[in-house]
């Protein structure tokens, strides 16, 4: 516990929750979660309470690497693009596992779906949707070298749980099946026995 964090109180909680305009300046509160920072009054969608983070200003939540909310620009200042989007492509990166689509990425960010898609696709030359398979298969690509459970475990561990898709998706984009994948990698490290996983469902 740093000595500029507050603690959260049923009153600061009301006061985020209601959106309650005069608590602006007061406090800032962030969420670990998205690693945004927001003004009470911010219209986001509230948080979970043991997620957040109270501070008495923008510096003390910079300080701690937490980033601006695009919406309520408690800094004073819009956010940059680029900023905005690094944040996004970090929440993918640790939480590539759980369900995501655009409009929950752009929920987190705090900005409007069809603005994350055109900002994002502009910085990093791919869609949000696009770079989230790429990290999953990314993830799955060492999964299969490093450990050996199931092709099915593998997909499940990456976000993508329906084997039959996550076997089609790797394919197209690697030109093996995981199975294959892991086994050309196996003998390339390796020769001789090869030893792998089961491809049940
Ligand atoms: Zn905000």
């Amino acid at each position: 516990m740093s000595t500029s964090d507050l603690s959260i109180t049923d009153d600061k909680w009301r006061a985020i929750v209601e959106n309650d305009k005069s608590y602006d300046g007061v406090f800032l509160y962030a969420v670990k979660t998205t690693g945004i920072f927001c003004r009470p009054s911010c219209k986001s969608r509230p948080p979970k309470r043991e997620n957040i983070r109270i501070f008495k200003t923008a510096e003390q939540a910079l300080a701690q690497h937490f980033r601006p909310c695009k919406r309520c620009k408690p800094t004073g200042q819009r956010l940059p693009d680029h900023e905005w989007i690094a944040l996004v492509t970090e929440y993918v990166n640790s939480n590539y596992m759980k369900d995501l689509t655009l409009h929950i990425l752009a929920e987190i960010s705090h900005g409007s779906p069809y603005h994350l898609h055109r900002t994002f696709k502009r910085i990093m030359h791919l869609t949000p949707m696009e770079y989230i398979q790429q990290t999953r298969l990314e993830q799955a690509k060492k999964l299969l070298i490093c450990s050996d459970i199931s092709v099915a475990e593998v997909g499940e561990n990456v976000g993508l749980s329906n084997a039959p898709y996550f076997i089609t998706l790797f394919k197209k984009n690697t030109g093996y099946t995981p199975l294959q994948y892991r086994q050309l990698k196996l003998k390339a490290t390796q020769n001789g026995g090869t030893q792998h996983g089961t491809a049940n469902k």
